[in-house]
């Protein structure tokens, strides 16, 4: 009986046993990331916004994410790999159009054909593939097929596009649902590329049967609506975080996240703090530790770099990032101030993902797509 009460006491309390477990508390904005979704759709119009939730939804976790998208109207859906879309089939209606980036490996057409998934096809060896399945079941499958418009990473180079315009079989054979292509450099305003690669591509499907294109990622779709097309593919943008830092303004973060304190110490003069003692205290300073390292995401190349925030206060890490782990130096704030249990902001109103990604020397897909899975994963809904 005792302990049966302690059981159930346990199972009551489960919510804040979870709050005490983890080392980082990952907030993701459901409201915020609909708001996004709603800006896009108002700025591609009338283009259609397809949202592309590959890597886990940007590391937004997309269980939670693809259905609250699909309830505010998508309905095309793009992931990289086959098994991303055969994982969010799991979680989406049926009639959700599900696309694969990558195209699909050999062999697996007769699989995909089967699930429903979409493959967009990069080549003319896995468009024959598509073709001769739909001969063989006789059933026009859908598809989409990738021109490469000047990225040269994936979809029909220019040889293979001039086999392609004089043959359009595959136009018969299948259902080509759209033709796309991907700019290279959509997050900088000025570059001629992007018109290189719009002009490119606007020759290209002249000389194919008139079905929709689709052209702009989140950067594209904000280069003009010359670059929309009949669909967009945005992905970062969802996410608040506008690719080119002026024009997405209006849009909402959706990630923050917070570190916990498990210990705080005082150090005198000279101290050497961390692995390999890369940083050396100028004076005696008051430290605190975070449970949230390289293994979180929280990329080593941040040690000696970036801060952690804590009632507005900027409190700098020193030291190398440890797997789990990081030392702050909190001399800044009133010596009682952050206790161990408090939470210090990594991610949030004083430092953007920008901020971090800028510190770390990368971009904010990286910062967002390493986001740890130790986290505990809090959701903001309406
Ligand atoms: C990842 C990706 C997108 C989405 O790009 P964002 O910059 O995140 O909007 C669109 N199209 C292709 C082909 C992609 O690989």
């Amino acid at each position: 009986m005792g302990k049966e009460s302690h059981l159930e006491k346990s199972i009551e309390n489960m919510d804040h046993l979870m709050n005490l477990s983890a080392g980082g508390i990952l907030t993701i904005d459901i409201n915020a990331l609909i708001h996004n979704y709603r800006i896009l759709v108002r700025q591609a119009y009338p283009a259609k916004v397809a949202v592309v939730v590959k890597a886990n939804a940007y590391g937004a976790g997309v269980d939670i994410v693809a259905p609250p998208l699909y309830r505010a109207g998508a309905r095309v859906f793009f992931v990289a790999h086959a098994n991303e879309a055969i994982e969010l089939q799991s979680f989406l209606p049926k009639d959700a159009v599900i696309a694969v980036l990558n195209d699909l490996q050999p062999g697996f057409a007769p699989m995909a054909a089967d699930l429903g998934i979409l493959p967009v096809l990069n080549s003319l060896d896995s468009i024959l593939e598509w073709q001769n399945l739909c001969k063989k079941y006789n059933k026009k499958l859908p598809a989409a097929i990738q021109l490469d418009s000047g990225m040269n990473r994936l979809g029909l180079d220019s040889l293979e596009f001039e086999i392609l315009a004089d043959n359009l079989e595959i136009f018969e054979y299948a259902d080509i649902k759209f033709i796309m292509s991907h700019l290279a450099c959509a997050d900088e305003i000025d570059r001629k590329d992007n018109f290189d690669q719009l002009n490119r591509m606007k020759v290209m499907v002249e000389r194919l049967p008139k079905v929709p294109i689709s052209f702009a990622n989140s950067g594209g779709l904000f280069l003009g609506a010359d670059f929309r097309f009949q669909l967009v593919r945005p992905g970062l943008a969802l996410l608040g975080i506008d690719p080119m830092g002026e024009k997405g303004k209006f849009l909402r973060p959706v990630v923050s996240l917070r570190g916990c304190v498990i210990q705080k110490r005082l150090v005198p003069e000279g101290a050497k703090i961390g692995y390999g003692g890369t940083y050396i205290t100028k004076k005696p300073s008051r430290l605190a530790t975070i449970a949230v390292g390289y293994a979180d995401g929280w990329h080593r190349s941040l040690g000696n770099k970036s801060a952690a925030y804590f009632n507005g206060v900027r409190l700098p890490i020193i030291g190398r990032i440890s797997m789990d782990s990081m030392i702050l130096d909190v001399t800044a704030l009133p010596e009682h101030v952050l206790k161990r249990g408090d939470y210090v902001e990594l991610i949030g109103k004083n430092q953007t993902i920008e901020d971090v990604a800028r510190d770390a020397g990368t971009i904010p897909y990286e910062i967002l797509t390493s986001l740890g899975r130790r986290y505990e994963r809090r959701y903001i809904t309406a």
